[in-house]
């Protein structure tokens, strides 16, 4: 556990990594509600190239 506060960077210039097949994401697919293994959360991120999920959200991204 460390004090010290997370940064946030914004950096455009570099694309995100799917931790599953390595592949840049230069998009990321979401789907809504629905998902059988996702009770309580409303979004489900996944990667374009592999499928695999990479994250769940409450459906606030725009
Ligand atoms: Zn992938």
């Amino acid at each position: 556990m460390s004090e010290k506060p997370l940064t946030f960077i914004k950096r455009d210039d570099l694309l995100p990594i799917c931790p599953h097949c390595e592949k840049e994401l230069t998009e990321v697919h979401t789907r809504s509600k629905g998902f059988p293994i996702a009770h309580g959360t409303n979004v489900v991120y996944f990667c374009p190239h592999c499928r695999k999920v990479i994250g769940f959200g409450q459906g606030r991204m725009l």
